[in-house]
């Protein structure tokens, strides 16, 4: 069983039906399970949108959904249209794109968000790393967790390429999970980032989640690295599905 919990609708085709049917097809020959795709927060947006993600895939029992949303893009409204969503199950996280846009983790703007994600009990993504890294350095992501300690925080990439400072600096937050998707990107940087895993998931093997960002990275080749990594193998279970199934509380 293979969850993959961090994945975005493919470019490179005409249309949103037609991303949809590459994802799935995809998705099986990969040996992938279950997904969870994560809209963009712009209103239109090749990755689609809150709209566009729930709809497209509300036939699909294995595929979830996350909403993308900023503070910059129709805050009031488009909370308004998540909180409805949230109401009928449609996603099982929310998204925020810190860095890819001016997004502090620890802003007290994203209050609402928190609230939302409590109420329903679903976790808050974040991007963190590469691309205005300052956004959500692990320092802030700290502060986060500890104003929002009803919440769930998905820590999106871990800082890459800075994954030891991220984990060293967040492991004392029993809130904040460990997205791995993207970090298997860089051929080169792959045996530094798996010595760092195998050490980091046997201290906490129960925070780390399987990611590939499918759509922007190769999905084949982060189920490879994840597969190789030197770990116990009841880990390795955790991290490929049973840690995901339990944090977004989706069945597996
Ligand atoms: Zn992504």
């Amino acid at each position: 069983m293979i969850i993959d919990a961090h994945m975005h609708l493919p470019s490179g085709e005409p249309d949103l039906d037609s991303k949809k049917r590459r994802l799935l097809s995809d998705m099986r020959a990969n040996g992938v399970d279950i997904g969870i795709v994560i809209s963009d927060s712009e209103l239109e947006s090749t990755i689609g949108s809150m709209d566009d993600c729930t709809e497209l895939f509300s036939d699909c029992p294995n595929v979830f959904a996350a909403a993308g949303i900023s503070p910059y893009i129709n805050y009031r409204k488009q909370l308004e249209k998540l909180k409805k969503y949230l109401t009928l199950g449609f996603f099982v996280g929310i998204k925020l794109y810190c860095g890819h846009e001016p997004i502090y983790i620890d802003d007290g703007d994203l209050k609402p968000v928190f609230r939302l994600a409590a109420e329903f009990d679903v976790p808050v993504l974040f991007h963190s790393g590469w691309d205005n890294a300052q956004c959500a350095a692990p320092e802030r992501a700290k502060a986060a967790a500890a104003a929002n300690p009803e919440a769930r925080l998905v820590c999106c990439h871990c800082y890459y390429p800075k994954l030891a400072k991220c984990f060293e600096t967040l492991k004392s937050c029993p809130n904040v999970y460990f997205d791995l998707s993207s970090v298997a990107d860089d051929p080169e940087k792959c045996p530094s980032v798996a010595q760092v895993l195998e050490r980091y998931i046997p201290e906490m093997p129960e925070r780390f989640i399987f990611g590939s960002d499918y759509g922007c990275c190769d999905q084949r080749r982060h189920i490879d690295f994840i597969k190789k990594l030197d770990i116990p193998s009841d880990y390795l279970q955790d991290v490929i599905h049973g840690n995901a199934a339990r944090i977004y509380n989706i069945s597996s």
